[in-house]
């Protein structure tokens, strides 16, 4: 077993932010944390990086226990906290042989740092300044420093939050590259994050996990749907819409603003500019809804 977590409980205080939390995450398998803020995703994070101690419950990696084998653990883990902090006076690759170093890295160090480099795409930043880089190339230099001593594990807090689309895209697309060959855990409280990268996804709410399942069965039994926002340039009217088959739900928001439901999995973004064409009007935008993890809770917490 990659990460096993038996009967976890934290608190902080009189506070429970784990409530006998168990999990048991297989070599190889991709599973998102998902949850609201508050959830005790970090809190479950640290506590398998060996970065605070549970109050109640065993925790293992890759058989090594927390307590009794923490230094093994360590080698195990590559880690990505929440808010990536990181040296932003120190250069890219001068920050990273400098982490090479705190794991003990022994050999080509250099080889290894240009490697990483590479692998995560910050070959052109590589010479620049931590501090001088985007928060899209930030992430990356956190991906590679958890990387680095090329650990079984990966425990991701948060990747993609406070990207732009366009990085939030890139940074996905590094961990499924990643996810290929390691077990990774990473926490999020965006559904479409998961669907993206995940096979299997927790859910936890208030310190405890009220799902665990595919990622697929879970977006199933939640009742998956895709919203559509899309805006003509000119007259496209309700019964047009409601010709594509696909479409369960239209919603005006303005003249030329709709927003459209599909129940399956279609992509009806092709329809829509067939359409358009058809009608003599232009799609001036059009963007996917992301189905916000509240909407699933409200879901599976409903009686
Ligand atoms: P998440 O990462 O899902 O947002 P956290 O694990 O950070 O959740 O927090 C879980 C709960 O524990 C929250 O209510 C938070 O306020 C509380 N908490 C987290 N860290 C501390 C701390 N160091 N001291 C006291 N309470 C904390
Ligand atoms: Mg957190």
């Amino acid at each position: 077993m990659s990460i096993r977590v038996n009967h976890l409980t934290k608190l902080y205080g009189r506070q429970r932010a784990l409530d006998n939390v168990s999990l048991d995450i297989h070599p190889g398998e991709v599973v998102g944390l998902l949850g609201p803020n508050g959830a005790g995703k970090s809190t479950l994070m640290k506590i398998i990086t060996c970065f605070i101690p549970p109050t109640e419950g065993e925790v293992s990696v890759c058989g090594h226990d927390i307590f009794e084998e923490s230094i093994r653990v360590r080698e195990k883990v590559g880690y990505l906290p929440e808010n990536n902090p990181l040296y932003l006076e120190m250069y890219v690759r001068e920050y990273l042989e400098f982490v090479a170093g705190i794991h003990k890295i022994r050999g080509n160090v250099k080889g290894r740092v240009k490697e990483m480099i590479e692998l995560t795409g910050l070959t052109l930043e590589q010479r620049k300044k931590i501090g001088a880089l985007s928060k899209g190339y930030r992430q990356r230099v956190g991906l590679a420093q958890a990387l680095i001593h090329d650990p079984e594990v990966l425990i991701l807090d948060e990747p993609t939050s406070g990207l732009d689309p366009n990085q939030i895209q890139e940074i996905r697309g590094l961990i499924r590259t990643i996810g290929a060959e390691k077990t990774v855990m990473l926490s999020t409280h965006i559904m479409q994050e998961v669907e993206a990268i995940c096979d299997r996804a927790v859910i936890i709410h208030k310190g405890r996990i009220i799902a665990d399942d595919a990622t697929r069965n879970l977006t199933a039994s939640a009742g998956s749907k895709n919203l559509v926002t899309v805006e003509f340039s000119g007259k496209v009217t309700r019964d047009d819409l409601a010709n594509i088959k696909e479409i369960s739900k239209i919603t005006q928001k303005q003249p030329n603003i709709w927003v459209v439901e599909t129940d399956t999995q279609t992509d009806i973004r092709e329809a829509l500019f067939k359409l358009a064409v058809s009608k003599g009007a232009s799609i001036l935008s059009l963007s996917r809804e992301e189905l916000r993890l509240e909407e699933v809770f409200q879901i599976l917490t409903r009686d």
